[in-house]
């Protein structure tokens, strides 16, 4: 049984338009190069060839994968750890704008340590957080008392349940696409909103930085999104997009790591004028964020 997955099409829109584009190399862990694939009938980016579920673990085990660890040591880490408190109570604020409701039923997706998920508990929502990594559950379970349960979980969740699905930096990393936007229809209740957080390769610091550019951060990212192509899909599993929000601190982050992969000697400095600029371009026009979080409801027929 192979453990490489070659896509003939669009694993998207199943167009057969799709061309190789980049090379991309794993920084982070293996060193190993990976092709990156345009489709040309909706503008989605994605890694070809790539491990399947069973054989993509060993590209995870790494100590640099900052979303796992809460490590407070570093100067990198260090700034990661203040930014994510600030960004936690801006997500929360941004739930509640986006259902409009005090408290609710919130479903999210790697749910990682469990920040996020715990954040909004406090804050008096139901919360049900699905994590792959045993470790990070583990960690939610110390840090927060928090219970997470495994992605399958989500076949016993009742439909038309949820006021809001969030996926923080997660759709990029799923194998079964097509399955997960089944179960966010089904999910969510006619109100519910379903926030997704992902890197955005038409941003500024992407055509930048080019094959270096961070958040390709192959083979780890499946997929890579454009607001356009990300737009289509939402549309064809019945969903209209609502709103987006830029993230203003990935520009920063992101170029930081990209200058890093670079071995640019004067990474700070470098990183911090390609956040600004690609920030200063976004205030005209948020699809030009590194990192986008896009606010889909469902579409009235
Ligand atoms: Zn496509």
């Amino acid at each position: 049984m192979s453990s490489i997955i070659h896509h003939s099409v669009c694993p998207a829109c199943s167009s057969s338009l799709i061309n190789p584009v980049l090379s991309a190399k794993d920084y982070t862990v293996s060193e190993e190069m990976f092709s990156i694939w345009h489709c040309d009938a909706c503008s989605l980016r994605f890694t070809q060839d790539i491990p399947d579920i069973h054989s993509i673990g060993k590209y995870y085990q790494s100590v640099n994968y900052v979303s796992h660890s809460d490590t407070k040591e570093g100067l990198v880490n260090r700034l990661y750890h203040l930014v994510r408190n600030y960004t936690l109570i801006n997500k929360f604020k941004l739930i509640l704008h986006v259902t409009g409701i005090g408290t609710g039923n919130l479903l999210d997706i790697g749910a990682g340590t469990g920040a996020f998920a715990n954040t909004i508990k406090q804050k008096g929502w139901r919360v049900t957080g699905l994590e792959p990594d045993l470790t990070a559950r583990n960690q939610a379970k110390n840090n927060y008392g928090l219970i997470l349960e495994i992605p399958d979980y989500i076949n016993n969740l009742p439909h038309n349940s949820f006021d809001a699905i969030t996926l923080w930096h997660v759709l990029e990393h799923v194998h079964d696409l097509d399955g997960y936007w089944k179960h966010f229809i089904e999910l969510l209740n006619n109100n519910g909103k379903l926030v997704i957080a992902v890197p955005n390769y038409t941003s500024s610091d992407a055509k930048l930085y080019k094959a270096a550019w961070a958040a390709y951060d192959v083979p780890r990212h499946l997929y890579h999104f454009s607001p356009a192509s990300l737009e289509k899909l939402g549309l064809k599993y019945g969903f209209s997009l609502k709103s987006i929000y830029p993230m203003w601190f990935d520009s920063f982050y992101v170029s930081m790591l990209s200058e890093q992969y670079k071995k640019s000697k004067i990474k700070l400095v470098a990183a911090f004028l390609v956040g600004l600029w690609s920030n200063l371009v976004t205030i005209f026009n948020k699809r030009k964020c590194s990192s986008v979080i896009y606010i889909f409801e469902k579409k009235i027929n």
